[in-house]
């Protein structure tokens, strides 16, 4: 056998084991609802690009200054990528290099700040993210790290709170945005708390940047010095980031990048990242962004009418957070019997939460894979019976409803389908 016969070869052919495993994966996102706010199911065409030839190609650098030569198409991908979130966005500036949130968060670090220097972002178990400072992240590890939380009462970020400690405490970075709010994202209050001790505002918007780009939810750009973003959340594309900011900050913010974090960028990455702004720029996409909104008030209030406590009392996006002390039950228990059920969330802490974080008080849920799917209003209300039946199963042990459930889920999601299935 040839060489080039051995990599010709289907997945099937070459590795049964992993196509069964990718069949198996089909089938179990097939199946379930996905109510992880983080999660999405892509385009086919967005699949498509990350499965392309382009993962072969090493492209160091940036367009026009590359450390290897064959650039002749890499060259116009990724300023075509860029260029469509500079449009999207409305910034002067787009790095679309960045690995992931994580890595483009720690290149934010690199292009202001010296070890030791101090930075403000909003707690862990508040709602922010693990690269905003907290304390078992290199983040608040290798730098000085002060954080905001939310108000105990209205479950909202305080900004008098945020102003008070930044003015003591002299940031050099802020971050504002985070994993699990609930509430719209302040951006011109804390831009001017920034400008008032002279930090950087970051604003993080990797869970709401589909919301963004889809018109239903405040854009920072014009507040925030440098905005971040995951691509696979909300904003539906393939795993990665990218990284925006004005034209006097972009030679600091690619220098950190690449070649201060990074090697070689993800070409079919941005490939795929291209494709998904393409995608964001329609007014298809501006549908399900306000869609995603409508669910997720639909399903707060459906949950609410259920007797659950919602943390600050709502939703203004695509997140609930439930606080399940009232229902006498941990977040871990409820979380995995829905899983049991066919619904997929996580556990999660709620603001000053008394239990342990790998044993919460919450669990968070978000609407945006649902809404891709197609589900609307009906399906959340229905969605919420699910949840508070399950939950209640679970406290009794009662293993006959919560498979009845998701008997009653395996038939709903036949009707909803996923892209990506055997072709
Ligand atoms: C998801 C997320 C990140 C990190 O993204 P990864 O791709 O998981 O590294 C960073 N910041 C916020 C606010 C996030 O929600």
């Amino acid at each position: 056998m040839t060489v080039i016969a051995s990599v010709d070869r289907s997945l099937d052919g070459t590795d049964p084991v992993l196509a069964g495993l990718i069949g198996e994966e089909f089938e179990r996102q097939s199946g379930t609802i996905s109510l992880i706010p983080s999660e999405n199911y892509v385009s086919r065409a967005v699949l498509e690009a990350v499965g392309s030839v382009f993962t072969n190609k090493y492209s160091e650098g940036y367009a026009g200054r590359r450390y290897y030569e064959g650039q002749q198409v890499v060259d116009r991908l990724e300023p075509l990528a860029i260029e469509r979130a500079k449009q999207l966005f409305g910034v002067e500036h787009a790095n679309v290099q960045p690995y992931s949130g994580s890595p483009a968060n720690l290149a934010i670090y690199l292009a202001y700040l010296e070890p030791g220097d101090t930075v403000m972002g909003m707690s862990l178990p508040m709602g922010g993210h693990l690269t905003h400072g907290w304390n078992v992240s290199l983040t608040g590890k290798w730098f000085r790290s002060v954080s905001y939380g939310v108000n105990r009462d209205t479950g909202r970020v305080e900004l008098d709170e945020v102003r008070a400690l930044a003015r003591r405490e002299r940031p050099k970075l802020i971050f504002c945005g985070g994993t699990a709010i609930p509430r719209a994202i302040e951006f011109a209050a804390f831009a001017e708390i920034a400008r008032e001790v002279d930090a950087i505002l970051v604003a993080d918007i990797a869970h709401i940047a589909g919301l963004i780009a889809g018109g239903v939810h405040a854009s920072p750009v014009g507040h925030a010095e440098v905005v971040s973003t995951t691509t696979h959340k909300t904003l539906r594309g393939p795993r990665g980031a990218i990284l925006m900011c004005a034209a006097d900050h972009a030679s600091a913010i690619d220098r950190a990048v690449f070649p201060g974090l990074q090697g070689g960028p993800h070409n079919n990455t941005t490939a795929a990242i291209a494709v998904a702004l393409e995608e964001a720029r329609r007014p298809e996409f501006a549908g399900y962004a306000r869609q995603v909104v409508a669910n997720a008030k639909a399903l707060a209030a459906a949950l609410t009418g259920r007797g659950f406590d919602l943390v600050s009392g709502g939703t203004d996006n695509h997140l609930i957070l439930i606080d399940l002390t009232n229902k006498q039950v941990s977040g871990k228990i409820a979380a995995k019997a829905l899983d049991r059920a066919r619904i997929t969330t996580n556990y999660n802490t709620v603001p000053f939460d008394p239990r342990k974080p790998f044993d919460p008080s919450g669990m968070r849920l978000g609407t945006p894979a649902a809404t891709t799917r197609g589900m609307t209003e009906p399906e959340m209300r229905q969605i919420a019976r699910w949840i508070d039946e399950g939950i209640e199963a679970a406290k009794r042990q009662d293993e006959t409803t919560i498979e009845r459930i998701a008997s009653e889920i395996r038939e709903l999601t036949s009707g909803f389908p996923i892209p990506g299935g055997p072709a």
